[in-house]
């Protein structure tokens, strides 16, 4: 694909065709969502990928939606900005995708996620007809927000075209530290402890036992093997206030039991730091066939507890699981390490992954908290959100795509 008017023409005849279709960008979803249904044509529009203007005076960036997530960074960061939304998969995901899935990153304790970042965009909708919602202004409140309907739909309401992003002036430092516990509410005492002060650090991220020795196997960052979790934590800002926060962050997480805490000294450390939360993902899929990323979120007070039922769970299931996750948000990501040809186990998942969404509501959680519904979470999206919600969600679906051809049958069956 190479733009909004190619694009219109063929949604307007799979429109008339009732041909199916799902926008793709980099492929790297967890949910599913860019998986092609029977019949459909997969547009893949990693070729729309130019930034097409950075506007220092407002702020802002207009891009094609194949950029890469780690390109807008890039170029906003040459420049002395911002752009604050960093999920894992920063280097290969578009911006198509992050803004379809309203994708998360580590900085979103502070900093927020995409829909914060999106001020406006240029749509094809379902009929051929391209829409621009939003523009350059910091205040808008003309009609329904739009913006909000679109960021996060999964390619279900329409093709994102050009994207125009929100950024931020870089802050001028930033501390990374890392504190080690002998035990997981320990960490999340300090999560607790460090925001009550008040301080928001732009990033708060944990790794359990299990996490920390395929990392340690996979990047040889130097983390404590028997440790039962720890905390990543990042702060920036002015250089003053980011030193004395960054001490009382460290005299917090001592005071909450940590066995040693670093803070690091130079630009090279904080990025090896940082590295053991970032190879996480990638760590834990080197030591099984088969990884199973989940993603669910719970109010920040029930991450412990949640925690440790999973831990409970895997004992119960007889199933390896590592957990991470944005602690900050009360985000976490069970990673199950499996094998796909292993029909027993494979079914053991299954009922343990039922239980975790089940305990997850039952905490006042959501059953996703960044990667979305697509097909791997369309069963438990009545549970999550209620079933007048989904119904809600269908009707305003059918409004912009009556005959269901864009991406049919993710996030719900019609
Ligand atoms: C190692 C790894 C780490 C990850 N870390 C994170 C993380 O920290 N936080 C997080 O939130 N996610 C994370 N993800 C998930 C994933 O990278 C994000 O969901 C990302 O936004 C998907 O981007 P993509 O370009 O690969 O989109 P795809 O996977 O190609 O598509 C995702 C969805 O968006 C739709 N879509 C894509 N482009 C468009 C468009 N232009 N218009 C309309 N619809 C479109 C697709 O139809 C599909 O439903 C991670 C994934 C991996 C593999």
């Amino acid at each position: 694909m190479q733009n909004a008017g190619e694009i219109s023409k063929i949604l307007h005849w799979a429109n008339e065709t009732r041909t199916p279709i799902i926008a793709r960008g980099s492929g790297t979803g967890l949910a599913g969502g860019s998986v092609p249904s029977p019949g459909a044509v997969v547009m893949c529009l990693g070729r729309m990928d130019k930034v097409l203007e950075l506007d220092r005076r407002n702020l802002t960036m207009l891009v094609e939606p194949g950029v890469t997530t780690q390109t807008i960074f890039d170029q906003a960061d040459q420049v002395g900005l911002l752009y604050p939304p960093d999920p894992g998969s920063m280097k290969i995901s578009t911006i198509g995708g992050n803004v379809s899935c309203n994708s998360g990153g580590l900085r979103g304790l502070k900093y927020g996620v995409t829909k914060d970042y999106v001020m406006g965009f240029e749509i094809v909708l379902p009929s051929g007809e391209v829409m621009w919602v939003g523009n350059k202004c910091v205040k808008d409140v003309a009609g329904y927000s739009l913006r909000e309907v679109f960021i996060g739909s999964e390619g279900t309401l329409g093709v994102f075209t050009k994207i125009l992003l929100r950024l931020l002036p870089k802050p001028a430092a930033k501390r990374t530290l890392l504190a080690v516990y002998a035990r997981m509410e320990q960490a999340a005492e300090t999560v607790s402890a460090i925001i009550a002060h008040p301080i928001i650090p732009c990033t708060l991220e944990f790794l359990d036992r299990t996490t920390i020795n395929c990392v340690e196997d996979y990047a040889h960052v130097g983390l404590p093997r028997e440790a039962e979790a720890i905390l990543l934590m990042e702060t920036d800002g002015h250089p003053a206030v980011v030193a004395e926060e960054a001490e009382i962050m460290a005299q917090l997480a001592r005071k909450q039991g940590a066995l040693d805490v670093r803070i690091a000294g130079t630009a090279e450390e904080s990025l090896r730091l940082a590295s053991a939360r970032r190879s996480a993902f990638s760590a834990l899929a080197r030591v099984a066939p088969t990884t199973i990323l989940e993603d669910v979120t719970v109010p920040r007070s029930e991450l412990a507890g949640m925690v440790a039922f999973i831990q409970d769970l895997a004992k119960r299931h007889n199933l390896r699981i590592g957990i991470f996750g944005h602690m900050g948000d009360g985000n976490l990501h069970p990673t199950f390490l499996t094998n796909e040809k292993d029909e027993a186990e494979m079914h053991r998942v299954e009922l343990a992954f039922g239980e975790i969404v089940t305990e997850t509501v039952r905490r006042g959680g959501t059953i996703t908290g960044e990667h979305g519904v697509g097909l791997a979470k369309k069963k438990f999206l009545a549970e999550s959100v209620g079933g007048l919600n989904v119904e809600v969600m269908r009707k305003l679906r059918r409004v912009f795509d009556p005959n269901l051809i864009l991406n049919p049958g993710k996030m719900f069956d019609s």
